[in-house]
C-alpha cells in the first residue's frame, strides 16, 4: 500500500487537488477535516468535543485523529493506497502514523506538499467562506489563528519528512490544472 500525506497551509488547495489524485492512483482520500466536520454533524459525543476547538482555529487532541485514522486503515480495502489529507498536523501525529506503519512493515511513501505564500491563504479562504460556509473559514481572527498554529505546529513536519528524504515540495500558485500537473509529475515517479 502506497501512503502519501497531502501537505500544505490552510486553503493551499488540498481539498481541491485531492479529488484528482485518488482517481488517477486509486487511492482512498482521508481528510481529518472532513471526518471532524462529520461527527459535528451527527452530533456525536467526538463532534460536540471537537466543535469549539475547531471553531476557534485550534487543533483537536493528537489521540481523537490517531484514533480516526487507525480505524479507516483498518476498515479500508479495494484500494492502491491512502491519500492523508489534514494529517499528520503535529510531529507527535507524525510519530505515531510511523509506529501505525510500522506495525504492519509499511511506511510513509512520500510527503507531497503544496506551498502558497501567507498572503494568499487569507484571500483564498475568504473565497471559500462566500461558497462552503465552513464556519471556521468565516471569521478573519480564527482563519489568523490557524495560519499561527499551522507555522507553530505543523510546519516543522517539513523538516521531519525532508530528513527522511520523503518530502516533495509543490508550488500551489496558479490554476487549478497547473498545480494538478505538477502534483502528477511528481506522484508519477512514486
Ligand atoms: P484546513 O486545511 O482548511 O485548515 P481542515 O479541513 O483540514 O482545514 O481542518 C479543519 C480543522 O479540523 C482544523 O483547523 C483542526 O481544528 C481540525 N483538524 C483537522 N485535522 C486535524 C489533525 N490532524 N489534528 C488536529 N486537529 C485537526
Amino acid at each position: 500500500m502506497k501512503y502519501y500525506i497531502l501537505f500544505g497551509p490552510p486553503g493551499a488547495g488540498k481539498g481541491t487537488q485531492a479529488g484528482s489524485m485518488v482517481e488517477r492512483y486509486h487511492l482512498c482520500h482521508l481528510s481529518t477535516g472532513e471526518l471532524l466536520r462529520n461527527e459535528i454533524a451527527a452530533g456525536t459525543e467526538l463532534g460536540k468535543k471537537a466543535q469549539a476547538l475547531i471553531e476557534a482555529g485550534n487543533l483537536v487532541p493528537d489521540e481523537v485523529v490517531e484514533g480516526m485514522i487507525a480505524a479507516k486503515f483498518r476498515s479500508t480495502g479495494g484500494v492502491n493506497g491512502f491519500l492523508l489529507d489534514g494529517f499528520p498536523r503535529t510531529i507527535a501525529q507524525a510519530e505515531a502514523l510511523d509506529r501505525m506503519l510500522e506495525s504492519t512493515l509499511e511506511s510513509v511513501t512520500a510527503c507531497i506538499s503544496i506551498m502558497i505564500p501567507d498572503s494568499l491563504i487569507q484571500e483564498r479562504i475568504a473565497g471559500r467562506a462566500a461558497v462552503e460556509g465552513r464556519a471556521d473559514d468565516a471569521r478573519p481572527e480564527v482563519v489568523e489563528n490557524r495560519i499561527k498554529t499551522y507555522h507553530a505546529k505543523t510546519e516543522p513536519l517539513i523538516e521531519y519528512y525532508r530528513k527522511a528524504g520523503k518530502y516533495q515540495e509543490i508550488d500551489g500558485v496558479g490554476s487549478i490544472e497547473e498545480v494538478r500537473d505538477r502534483i502528477f509529475a511528481v506522484m508519477d515517479r512514486f
